[in-house]
């Protein structure tokens, strides 16, 4: 049994015609920078999304840089982000020479906790960028009412959730990416819009913020060789924009089936004491962009025992995140010795992600989880 962590070679396959014959037509026109394709996705995200504006860009990490750029942020201006997330999110902040500030996660859905933010906010916060970790939503309500309150911007992280919905109180649902200031997002293969190369793009329903961002991606200027303000050249290709306006259409369907692959696992997990399951949160759609699992016990403390037994027996694993921001060596000095960060260190040393795509069968979801309960039984 062939078991991949993310199978892209099969998700090709099934819409083999679609894709090149997008591929093929951006050959043949020769648009290869800033063709027509590329306003067509950004229009059609726009539409799926229901946002007023969708700026595509080269990757995810550059949409966060560029957000932070067009809101105005400068030198010594402090954002506050969680610090169990993927590097990228730390990393503009530290190349643009704004201060980060790491707050805990949430043990339950693993997104920033939203009961630290306040405390760690001072006369130079600006902004609050809350991650939506594994493909579920942060807790935007509360963020966004925080960021209300203390007059910061927003700047959502969706790379790992886009199609994701939020339900606020008041009945009204937005999907992710689409509720703070900007929502930004990454085509990277193995995301769960992923293009054949990188991609990225920024989110907003404000139009102000639209024309800037669209500036700043192409060297900061609207009319060409009249640069108004430093800008970065990031833009998405126009195969990869081809790429995706034929595999967006398949976005709920992919979405969809990594939930029945969800459903199932923690079917085939329940009643089992050493492992947590992903638990969702009501207010959230879960689309799973990560299946990522709590071990316990004894098997919590041999994790990385696990993963390579699990290797041994062609199951790929991954662990994300082995370290969180705080304990990275770029990062040091980030923090002070009162922050404890007790529940990303915990989930740094106990989580594993188990294979996740599209095309998992439920012969693999079986024989994963007979590894792991095999294993269990040997401890
Ligand atoms: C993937 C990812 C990014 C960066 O996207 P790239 O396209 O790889 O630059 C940023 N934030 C999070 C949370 C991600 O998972």
């Amino acid at each position: 049994m062939k078991i991949q962590m993310v199978d892209l070679r099969s998700q090709y396959e099934k819409i083999k015609d679609e894709i090149d014959a997008a591929i093929q037509s951006v050959i043949d026109s020769s648009t290869f920078i800033k063709g027509p394709k590329v306003a067509e996705f950004e229009l059609a995200l726009a539409n799926y999304l229901k946002v007023n504006h969708v700026v595509a860009c080269g990757n995810g990490t550059d949409a966060l840089q560029i957000a932070l750029m067009a809101l105005g942020l400068e030198r010594g201006d402090e954002v506050i982000i969680p610090t169990f997330t993927y590097v990228a999110t730390a990393e503009v902040i530290a190349l643009l020479g704004l201060k980060p500030v790491l707050i805990d996660v949430n043990p339950i859905t693993f997104c920033i906790d939203v009961n630290q933010i306040e405390a760690k906010i001072t006369s130079n916060t600006k902004a609050i960028i809350p991650v939506h970790l594994f493909g579920q939503s942060a807790d935007m309500e509360s963020i966004l009412s925080i960021a209300h309150r203390n007059n910061l911007y927003v700047i959502e992280d969706n790379a790992q959730a886009i199609g994701a919905c939020y339900t606020f109180s008041d009945g009204r649902v937005m999907f992710t990416g689409t509720m703070g200031d900007i929502g930004t997002t990454s085509f990277f293969p193995s995301k769960n819009l992923g293009c054949f190369g990188d991609g990225g793009a920024l989110i907003t329903n404000n139009q102000i913020l639209a024309e800037k961002i669209r500036m700043i991606c192409n060297h900061g200027q609207k009319v060409q060789y009249y640069h108004e303000c430093v800008g970065v050249n990031s833009r998405l290709d126009t195969i990869q924009a081809a790429i995706l306006l034929a595999k967006l259409p398949h976005l709920n369907e992919y979405n969809i089936a990594r939930q029945q692959a969800a459903t199932y696992y923690n079917e085939l997990l329940k009643d089992r004491i050493e492992i947590v399951c992903p638990i969702s949160d009501p207010k959230s759609t879960h689309v799973f962009h990560q299946y990522t699992i709590k071990l316990n016990g004894k098997l919590g403390s041999n994790r990385n025992q696990l993963k390579e037994y699990l290797k041994e027996n062609g199951i790929p694993t991954m662990v994300y995140y082995p370290l969180p921001i705080h304990l990275q060596e770029a990062y040091q000095g980030w923090y002070s010795q009162a922050d404890s960060f007790s529940v990303a260190n915990e989930l740094s040393s106990q989580v594993l992600s188990l294979p996740m795509h599209t095309q998992l069968s439920e012969e693999q979801q079986k024989f994963i989880i007979n590894c792991i309960t095999e294993y269990n039984r040997k401890l």
